[in-house]
């Protein structure tokens, strides 16, 4: 299927670099982004991956994604694809001898994707803008609402050029927000830190388009608090269409942001890295941006999504410390008072070793399990997704 049959003109990429940090040294940091545009204008996917550091698998996603997209022609593209692997240099390249951790800011401890501009927080005026477009088109609509959200952004992070300028936190996510106001589809490549399962983040009312990524279970996000990047994105869009139903008018806007968690940190597994471009694909050719001979798939071969919610996943830390020993395999259901795993403990109290259990507290599966097996008391050691009875 081609949305028009013209001569093959193959889809070359844009690739634009955008600075972000000059370095005491001199050296300079910056985004990459490679920017796909089709035949016809239309809606814009931004993708991105790698915005905690040792999240890598994304990247190896989006580089496949950048090798198939260059295969097809224009005409099969409709709109813009932007893609943004290694979103965040500093939080990539950090390293603690052979590891990268890169989830935390080292300068003041933030977590980076709890940083990001929010919005809401300063649009009050949000019943007023749907009163006063109770009767317009759609489309129109999320013009005139990009048009203010840019200008609001650009206003909050207005001294970047100053002589006061801004700290790097809020240089970095203006330039990593500034990409992507614009976008209808949104997507954030993430995994694990640990050894995890794949899954998503999906806000409510989104959740029909949760299948097409082939990831079998997601989060649902009915309260968040508007600083992590797909949160900051999406939380305006909801804000204005509970604005129009409060007025008595259904409105979904075409816009659209998603978190994919895939799999292990600090690692690309195969089947992880196939997931997430066949994931992304497949949901951009349902969207009608890609019309792909074998995507997107018919619904029947569609993964039916588990939905849960973030307080379904029981963390569980070393009661005691020790080694962590015999655990659970990833995926592994349990009953709960299934021994979970094993603490070695060396007490320092002149009596040999011994063994400290851990049980299940409730029915579920294995969902994630930490790299590290040697626990402080307090250090996390895996965590449960709980069955929704529970
Ligand atoms: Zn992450």
């Amino acid at each position: 299927m081609r949305f028009f049959r013209n001569r093959f003109v193959a889809v070359q990429p844009t690739i634009t670099s955008i600075e972000l940090q000059q370095l005491a040294s001199g050296d300079r940091l910056a985004l990459q982004v490679y920017k796909f545009v089709g035949a016809q204008p239309g809606k814009k996917a931004y993708v991105q991956a790698n915005l905690h550091g040792c999240e890598i698998v994304g990247n190896a996603a989006i580089f496949d994604a950048i090798e198939y997209l260059g295969t097809l022609d224009a005409a099969d593209l409709c709109g813009e694809i932007w893609l943004v692997p290694t979103c965040n240099p500093p939080a990539t390249n950090q390293r603690g001898h052979f590891f990268s951790t890169g989830r935390y800011n080292p300068y003041d401890g933030r977590d980076w994707n709890r940083i990001f501009w929010d919005y809401t927080a300063e649009a009050k005026d949000l019943p007023d803008f749907a009163r006063d477009r109770l009767d317009c088109d759609p489309d129109a609509i999320r013009g005139e609402f990009v048009d203010r959200i840019r200008t609001a952004c650009d206003r909050a992070h207005g001294r970047i050029g100053s002589h006061s300028s801004l700290p790097y936190r809020e240089r970095y996510r203006y330039r990593l927000q500034s990409l992507c106001l614009d976008a209808n589809y949104l997507i954030d490549l993430h995994a694990s830190s640990n050894r995890g399962r794949e899954y998503l983040y999906c806000f409510q009312s989104r959740e029909a388009s949760a299948p097409d990524f082939l990831i079998d279970c997601g989060v649902l996000m009915p309260t968040y608090d508007g600083f992590a990047f797909d949160e900051a994105f999406m939380k305006p869009w909801l804000a204005l269409e509970a604005a129009f139903a409060d007025l008595g008018r259904t409105l979904q806007f075409d816009v659209e942001a998603w978190t994919l968690e895939l799999g292990a940190g600090s690692t690309i597994a195969p089947a992880s890295r196939a997931l997430g471009t066949r994931g992304i694909l497949n949901y951009l050719a349902r969207k009608g941006m890609l019309a792909l001979p074998d995507l997107p798939l018919p619904a029947a071969e569609l993964p039916d999504v588990r939905f849960f919610t973030r307080e379904q996943i029981r963390h569980y830390h070393a009661p005691v410390g020790g080694m962590a020993v015999d655990r659970l395999d990833l995926g592994t259901i349990v009953r709960a008072g299934d021994l979970l795993y094993r603490l070695q403990c060396f007490d320092r109290d002149g009596n040999l070793p011994h063994m400290h259990d851990v049980r299940a507290e409730a029915d579920g599966l294995v969902f994630d399990i930490a790299v590290n097996q040697s626990a402080n008391q307090g250090d996390y050691v895996l965590s449960i997704l709980e069955d929704e009875s529970k």
